[in-house]
């Protein structure tokens, strides 16, 4: 009989050990899970302003442009023509 409330006690053990493991994991695996939305949540206050080339109003991202004399070109060539037509 103590046998078998020995046996029964382990097993409740190594069960709540299981539990305690598997939601642990679950936990991390959910905090993971959040941390990578809110990256996903934050992104589009990082995407790119559109801006229209001073030269031909062509619309590119900001990043790819050059800015000169405060204004927005789509590239060297435009920005060179715009200075010459000046
Ligand atoms: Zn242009």
């Amino acid at each position: 009989m103590g046998r078998i409330l020995l046996i029964l006690g382990i097993l409740f053990l190594a069960w709540m050990g299981y539990r305690f493991l598997n939601n642990t994991w679950s936990a991390r695996v959910k905090e993971v899970e959040k941390k990578a939305h809110k990256k996903l949540q934050e992104q589009p206050k990082q995407v790119q302003q559109i801006k229209a080339c001073v030269y031909c109003k062509t619309h590119i991202p900001e990043n790819e442009g050059i800015y000169e004399q405060g204004q927005f070109f789509c590239s060297y060539q435009h920005l060179d023509r715009y200075l010459e037509h000046k």
